[in-house]
């Protein structure tokens, strides 16, 4: 084979939501071009206009751009095979379609589509398959452009490689006369897609499993023009997270910019979704962008479907927030602060922001666990009476429990994390208890939050003021339980 530059691209139909598996076709596509130094091609698939959906353009360039999955060329940038969106392609189609038809390899289909519906339905009844060829017209009309244009297949026996699915076969069987352009005068995918593959010199075809049984119709249309095959590398689907079938919208998978909005960083998408059935051959499961294009190879794609595992990316997100820095990760929360932190200083927050940052799950994790830094909280006495440990005690305990830590933290006269450690400690062995009733027990008494940083932590960044006046209230509203 001749060792031409990598180029591959990604072909999108501009048909609303961007599936998490659209766009790992994309990342998989963008990676193999990256790792060999080629090229990366953005080209749009808009010739089916029913199913055209408005404003999909723009949602797959944000979605690339928030991935930072940057093209070489394609519609919006130009480039040596311009343009790239396929409705402004028609003249090269029709000018390919042509030379099928010189050639004796495209026919004008003269049936109305109650016609070969009714072929359709002669085959069942005879429990046949049926196939366009059975019923190719012996002298079909010239072409007009107004009746769809068809391939004239010549059915044979098919062997391929398959980067990722390995070595496949298939017999004359699947081979049919496929339409090529249709009445609407545009080209079907099933055409467009092989000649501009084959005029923006793509090197390798990466795609989703939806296309495989098509593959020997291509391979035959391929020789048909003449044209050298591509690399074919087939991805399998994302399964849902039972992994018993294609991950679907009612699935909760959301779109991929639905989940950065959600405060999940666009660094986790990328190697969340370049490990939804990849991996380097190690136990390691987060990759930066640069390690993933120094990784990827479509030989450690896997076969079988991958599970999209809501919970491993949400673990994966919180180890990304903990691995910015502090500078990076503020500058990222901007949008996920309570309301009660506006107009409250940069010095404040970034304490806040230290002490939260390892409990975020999402960037928007931080609105619930930093408010009471900035407000007096809403008591919720659920906390304790669901509380495992708290609800077995009693409230007169519970009142006594929260006076002494009082007592002993407002006779402490330096407020530091570790004076507070300290004496917070003193109080386990003082009253018994253990940590899992007494450290909650205050915490919740002076955040009434579900979760908080650590105890000793948190007291301090509230100040012994607050701490003390938290817990006098929390003393009046447990009593009165
Ligand atoms: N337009 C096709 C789709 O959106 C792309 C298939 C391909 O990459 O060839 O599924």
């Amino acid at each position: 084979m001749t060792k031409r530059p990598i180029r591959t691209r990604f072909a999108p139909s501009p048909t609303g939501f961007m599936h998490i598996g659209n766009l790992r076709t994309g990342l998989f596509a963008y990676l193999t071009a990256r790792h060999a130094d080629g090229k990366f091609i953005l080209r749009l698939e808009d010739t089916d206009k029913d199913r055209e959906v408005e404003g999909s353009i723009d949602h797959i360039l944000l979605c690339l751009n928030t991935l930072e999955l940057d093209y070489d060329e394609g519609i919006d940038r130009g480039g040596p095979f311009a343009p790239y969106r396929q409705s402004e392609r028609l003249d090269t189609y029709k000018k390919w379609a042509q030379k099928l038809i010189d050639s004796g390899r495209a026919y004008a289909d003269p049936y109305t589509p109650e016609e070969v519906q009714k072929f359709r339905e002669d085959a069942r009844k005879n429990k046949q398959a049926f196939l366009y060829r059975h019923h190719r017209p012996e002298n079909p009309p010239e072409w007009d452009g107004n009746t769809p244009l068809r391939f004239r297949s010549d059915p044979k026996k098919y062997k391929w490689h398959d980067e990722v699915m390995g070595d496949l076969q298939s017999g004359p069987e699947v081979i049919d006369d496929f339409i090529i352009i249709k009445s609407d005068g545009y080209p079907t995918y099933n055409f467009a897609h092989i000649v501009d593959d084959a005029e923006m010199q793509i090197t390798h075809v990466i795609r989703g499993q939806e296309f495989l049984s098509s593959t020997p119709n291509y391979l035959n249309l391929y020789e048909a023009l003449g044209l050298e095959r591509p690399v074919f590398a087939t991805m399998p689907h994302v399964m849902n997270e039972q992994g018993n079938k294609k991950l679907g919208k009612r699935d909760g998978a959301k779109d991929v910019l639905d989940y950065v909005r959600d405060g999940y960083l666009p660094e986790t998408m990328m190697s969340f979704i370049a490990t939804l059935g990849w991996n380097d051959g190690t136990e390691q499961e987060m990759f930066t962008k640069q390690e993933l294009i120094d990784k990827f190879s479509l030989s450690r794609v896997q076969k079988s479907g991958a599970r999209f595992d809501e919970k491993r990316l949400l673990w994966m997100n919180g180890q990304f927030i903990r691995n910015l820095d502090s500078d990076d990760l503020y500058s990222r929360v901007e949008k996920f602060w309570p309301e009660s932190a506006a107009g409250i200083n940069e010095d404040y927050r970034k304490q806040v922001l230290s002490l939260a940052r390892d409990r975020l799950k999402t960037l928007q994790d931080l609105s619930s666990l930093s408010d009471y830094f900035f407000q007096e909280p809403t008591p919720n006495l659920d906390l304790i009476t669901a509380n495992k440990q708290l609800k077995k005690i009693s409230v007169d305990e519970l009142v006594e429990l929260l006076k002494v830590s009082r007592d002993r933290l407002s006779k402490l006269e330096v407020w530091t994390a570790e004076s507070i450690q300290d004496k917070l400690n003193e109080l386990l062995v003082e009253t018994g208890q253990k940590p899992a009733v007494l450290f909650s027990l205050v915490r919740i008494a002076t955040t009434w939050a579900p979760f908080s940083p650590q105890l000793n932590d948190t007291l301090h960044l509230l100040g012994k003021e607050t701490t003390i006046e938290r817990l006098n209230l929390g003393i009046d509203i447990v009593s009165a339980y």
